[in-house]
């Protein structure tokens, strides 16, 4: 079998949103899969909508997904001599012809029509035009067969027939000589030799149009695998509305971009009822038939626990590094990288973001912070006064502060003062971090280190 080439061709009018990404990446996995190509093609025709910020934010996003291509990014602008040659062609051909009709007049006949109930659709008017009226602009449009059926095989969908009455003559080319969506897009799919098309089924309905562009051109067909669309929890389509953010947004929510790519994989393939995958299984795994039917709704809970998932299995040299610019935001400086692996050790088990990790070390870094009101009225009691006091006097004559000793010091705290661990501990919580829940105490304390754990024993002293 000969090489399967795969193409992800987003239009640069937005950032990369979730939905885009899922078909990126079922490209992308179905290519590694394949061992064959993954194309990048940005469809920048649309000259009004595109920017070059967008086109960096699909690089990037793409780039931080680990979602890398072969080819590309490759324009369509660039190939704007490619399309008019194949709009020539079918000219010469008689499988195409300019159309005069001005937007007003078109616009005219669309009323007419949806007020006689009937579905608008381009007329024929200038279907036996050879050359374009002087002094009027002409677009192109192609001679669509105006009988028979079409036939969509897809790989995800089935077959799916359409009647050729029902499709317009498309324009092909605008007025201003610019190609419009379905014809650039077959030209550069035929051209570049693209084995299977795998997108959105927002594109089901344009697909016979550009199966009859193909059949027009004499190129063979790519395979179409259309996939089911992304819901909101109240089962409507996508969007903002549901919180539903760009690639990029998430990593700034502090989502790491494995987990992203766990999540969306799910959204719409399975595999039995296996959850967690690294990126070699997907590659592995990944196959069209086990992509579904029906769309699948995007529930943010179950990227939140994913996420959680791949945050307490990374190494903590890795999340420290991670953690640095959402600290930065915070305007927090680690004392260290080695001291932050410590700080990120003692949380990555109870952090669900790299975002809620940073807010969680805050207390590492701020002497200053505010107590929890309920905390210190719980365990800040007038009788935790003498062994604060006496635990205080045991770690100023105690040389190293490791985490066996710490224990040592507390242990003979509470035999002498005839108190339980806990109380003890959890005055100690409160008074290091502000709050009754925290990382193991004596974790905290060998990473604040000796002198800022007297400094802040002192200070909630002052306040019992
Ligand atoms: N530029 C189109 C889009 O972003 C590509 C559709 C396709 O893959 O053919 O929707």
């Amino acid at each position: 079998m000969s090489q399967v080439i795969l193409r992800f061709a987003p239009s640069p009018t937005g950032h990369l949103h979730i939905g885009g990404a899922r078909t990126a990446l079922f490209n992308w996995l179905f290519a590694r899969k394949q061992g064959g190509k993954f194309i990048l093609r940005i469809e920048d025709t649309d000259q009004v909508r595109s920017t070059k910020e967008s086109i960096e934010a699909i690089v990037q996003s793409m780039t931080w997904l680990g979602l890398d291509w072969d080819e590309g990014p490759i324009y369509q602008t660039d190939r704007l001599p490619l399309y008019r040659e194949h709009v020539e062609r079918l000219l010469r051909e008689g499988k195409a012809y300019p159309c005069c009709c001005t937007p007003e007049e078109l616009e005219e006949k669309r009323k007419k029509a949806l007020q006689e109930k009937r579905k608008p659709k381009y007329d024929g008017h200038c279907r036996n035009l050879k050359t374009p009226i002087t002094g009027r602009p002409a677009a192109i449009r192609f001679k669509a067969p105006q009988h028979g059926v079409t036939i969509l095989r897809d790989l995800i969908k089935g077959t799916i027939e359409f009647e050729n009455a029902e499709l317009d003559d498309l324009v092909i080319e605008r007025s201003d000589g610019w190609p419009t969506y379905n014809f650039s897009a077959v030209v550069d799919d035929a051209t570049m030799s693209i084995t299977h098309v795998i997108r959105g089924d927002d594109h089901v309905n344009n697909t016979p149009r550009q199966i009859l562009l193909y059949e027009a051109l004499g190129y063979p067909l790519p395979q179409f695998a259309h996939v089911p669309m992304i819901l909101g929890a109240d089962k409507a389509r996508l969007s903002k509305r549901h919180g539903a953010a760009s690639v990029m947004a998430y990593k700034e929510m502090g989502f790491l971009p494995q987990a992203l790519v766990n999540y969306l994989v799910r959204l719409g393939w399975s595999y039995g009822d296996q959850e967690v995958f690294t990126k070699e299984e997907l590659v592995e795994k990944f196959s069209l038939e086990n992509v579904g039917k029906s769309a699948a709704v995007f529930n943010t809970e179950k990227l939140l626990w994913l996420n959680g998932l791949y945050i307490r299995q990374e190494k903590p040299e890795i999340l420290a590094e991670l953690l640095l610019p959402f600290l930065e935001q915070k305007g927090l400086k680690p004392r260290s990288l080695l001291w932050l692996t410590e700080v990120a050790s003692t949380l990555k088990e109870r952090s669900k973001t790299l975002v809620e990790m940073a807010d969680q070390a805050e207390f590492y870094f701020r002497s200053e912070f505010l107590f929890d009101e309920k905390a210190t009225k719980k365990h800040f009691t007038p009788d935790i006064k003498p062994p604060l006091e006496m635990l205080i006097a045991k770690l100023e004559s105690s040389p190293e502060v490791d985490e066996k000793r710490l224990e040592e010091i507390f242990k003979e705290t509470i035999s002498l003062k005839g108190i339980k661990l806990v109380a003890l501990a959890q005055a100690v919580r409160v008074a290091l971090t502000g709050k009754d829940v925290s990382p193991g105490i004596y974790e905290v304390m060998k990473i604040l280190g000796k002198e800022e754990v007297l400094k802040r024993l002192a200070r909630a002293l002052s306040k019992i």
